[in-house]
């Protein structure tokens, strides 16, 4: 047979498409999913599994904090393999300038019904002592989580699978859009919803889409017991996060179930091949032994990299795309897809059910980059 028909077709099985796939089969709809490669391949296998509440805006917020709030929800059903762990971020002040950022955040976070502490040099010491001494203090967020995403995905699309959901890996899409995806191979599937969840790819498969890669590199190291015990975050990551332009490495490191650390993170626009570049290794790790001089004993057991979907107001899109009325985008989470996975799902079933979405969509929908795109 080369035809199917479905309710809803979904290009990718990062996830986001896995979470999508999830949540509609949850609401009773025949969902077909289909990847070129695997299930939790492309960036969520490359990503850190950082679960964190933002602050750049309120939309970046409401998305994180609330999806946040799902995965403390989805707990209890996540296999021992996700490693889910509510290890906490703290956010590393180096110096008193930075601890003004560690109280607007307090305030921020406070002000939102968001736990935090603030702590003090010596407080910060205690929790992490493999940290230099002289740092000045830190915003511990307590909620915030890890988990290993690969693994967080393949749950995600077992158990779409196990409410009817049909996959079909090894599958290059060429089309998607006007009702139907087309496969490389002729296979075509006919869907009322089409859902391009493609990633950094997705704007290969929806012209006007402006998604930029941005290339990540991540480190992981031997198992080294105890040497580190929250997600631990420079404060000066959101300047890196921010720069549009040049190259950046920030002091971002994970604990892992495992005792090994993953020590990230780098960010790079214009480059396009997935090589692991040995300059950009180089200054994360000097960055990493500048916040914690033990790094510099550590065995590192792996390196690689990783396209982040980038959108340029740096908020993802999530909804209909104006000119095609089957078509949905799930796509633009550049970091933080693992955490907005599960509530990007939400609020794009949301939309196409009609059920009344817990927070405001109107910042995530794609008719503001359609629109920009029509003035360019
Ligand atoms: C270094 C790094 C660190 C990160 N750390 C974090 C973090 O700590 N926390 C966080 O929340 N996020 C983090 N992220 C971001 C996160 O990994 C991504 O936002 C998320 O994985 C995006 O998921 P996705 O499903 O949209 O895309 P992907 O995981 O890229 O999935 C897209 C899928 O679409 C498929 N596909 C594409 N084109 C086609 C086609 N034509 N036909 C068929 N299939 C196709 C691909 O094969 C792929 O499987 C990080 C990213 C990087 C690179």
């Amino acid at each position: 047979m080369r035809h199917a028909t479905y309710d809803v077709v979904i290009v990718g099985a990062g996830i986001v498409g896995a979470a999508c796939a999830d949540e509609f089969a949850r609401r009773g709809m025949r969902v077909a999913v289909v990847d070129r490669e695997m299930v939790g391949g492309g960036a969520t296998a490359a990503g850190m599994g950082h679960i964190v509440t933002m602050d750049d805006s309120e939309a970046q917020f409401a998305l994180t904090r609330y999806s946040q709030q799902l995965w403390q929800k989805l707990r209890p059903e996540l296999p021992a393999d996700v490693e889910y762990d509510q290890c906490g971020t703290i956010w590393v002040a180096a110096d008193e300038e930075e601890m003004v950022e560690v109280r607007r955040k307090r305030d921020f976070y406070g002000q939102r019904e968001v736990p935090t502490e603030v702590l003090d040099s010596q407080t910060l010491m205690r929790l992490e002592p493999s940290l230099r001494a002289g740092l000045a203090g830190g915003l511990l967020v307590m909620e915030d989580a890890v988990l290993y995403p690969p693994c967080a995905a393949r749950l995600l699309m077992e158990r779409a699978q196990k409410q009817g959901a049909t996959l079909r890996l090894g599958h290059s899409v060429v089309e998607a859009g006007q009702g139907r995806v087309r496969m490389a191979d002729g296979f075509e599937i006919s869907a009322k919803v089409v859902v391009n969840a493609a990633g950094a790819c997705a704007g290969t498969l929806t012209p006007g889409v402006e998604i930029k890669k941005r290339k990540g590199h991540l480190i992981i190291t031997d198992r080294y017991a105890r040497f580190l015990r929250h997600q631990l975050v420079e404060l000066g990551y959101l300047k890196s996060a921010h720069s549009v332009s040049s190259d950046s490495v920030a002091f971002n490191v994970q604990p892992r179930r495992t005792g090994q650390i993953l020590i990230g993170s780098s960010r790079q626009y214009g480059a396009e091949h997935a090589e692991v570049d040995s300059k950009i290794l180089a200054r994360m790790l000097q960055r990493a032994r500048e916040y914690m001089p033990g790094v510099e004993q550590m065995s590192v057991v792996r390196t690689w990299t990783g396209f982040r979907a980038a959108t340029p107001d740096k908020l993802p899109l999530i909804g209909p795309w104006p000119g095609d009325d089957s078509l949905f985008l799930a796509t633009g989470h550049e970091g933080l897809g693992i955490t907005t996975s599960l509530s990007t799902a939400r609020i794009l079933v949301d939309q196409i059910t009609g059920a009344k979405p817990e927070i405001p969509i109107e910042p995530y929908l794609p008719s503001r980059a359609a629109q920009e795109h029509a003035h360019v």
